[in-house]
């Protein structure tokens, strides 16, 4: 199947939903993009700031460019200008650099709360305890040029959807519990992006409001 057709059928499929499709696009070409483009798809995924760096001058400035991967500090300002969301913050240090550099480049720029809810160890993503301090703390008030406004998590690589399902409920349950204890200007805490081509159902049936999709859309990455 095209690229085109695999949009038109997610699409479908979120129509009822009010879910946004990111299309991830890390290590596809402009051409593969710009498939989606004339679909109709504006919103694309990145996971390493060099390739977006690349990426955005090339193509059409209506697209909405989100942040999925790692971000270091010292890469924040590349993207600070255009970036429409960053999905992977993961320390308050690195909010801190973005509030800088939104400040810098005269704009207020949104976030997503990484959680690391997966069984599996990994260095990036908060806790819930670490959410909790940043949320309940003086700090985030003063961070006036970033908005964070929802939670960002990886499920475990594992066949056993159980598990998975276990793990994004707990990230939505989380996101329920902050919103209703942290009542801030500042957050909002509506968005909950979970799911990749292959959990993204059991995403879906958890109440993600974002899916990140890449091989199901744009077909296996090869290199
Ligand atoms: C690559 C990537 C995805 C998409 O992965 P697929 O399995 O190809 O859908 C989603 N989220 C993040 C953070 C990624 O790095």
């Amino acid at each position: 199947m095209g690229i085109r057709e695999n949009i038109e059928r997610f699409n479908a499929q979120l129509k009822d939903r009010g879910t946004t499709l990111v299309a991830v696009s890390k290590k596809k070409s402009i051409e593969d993009i710009m498939e989606a483009y004339d679909a109709g798809h504006r919103d694309f995924g990145e996971n390493r700031v060099q390739e977006l760096r690349e990426k955005q001058p090339l193509l059409p400035d209506d697209i909405r460019w989100h942040m999925i991967g790692h971000l270091q500090r010292n890469k924040v300002k590349y993207i600070a200008s255009y970036v429409h969301l960053i999905h992977s913050v993961d320390s308050a240090k690195l909010l801190r650099e973005i509030n800088k550099q939104a400040k810098k480049a005269g704009c207020t720029i949104s976030c997503l709360l990484q959680v690391h809810i997966a069984e599996e160890e990994s260095k990036f993503g908060f806790d819930e305890g670490e959410i909790e301090a940043l949320l309940g703390g003086s700090e985030l008030e003063q961070l006036d040029h970033v908005v964070v406004t929802g939670l960002m998590g990886m499920a475990t690589y594992t066949e056993d959807a159980d598990q998975v399902r276990r793990e994004f409920s707990m990230l939505r349950r989380m996101r329920d519990k902050l919103r209703e204890t942290y009542d801030l200007a500042s957050v909002r805490l509506d968005e909950l992006s979970m799911g990749m081509s292959d959990d993204y159902l059991i995403a879906l049936e958890e109440g993600s409001t974002m899916i990140r999709v890449g091989s199901k859309i744009f077909g296996p990455r090869t290199n």
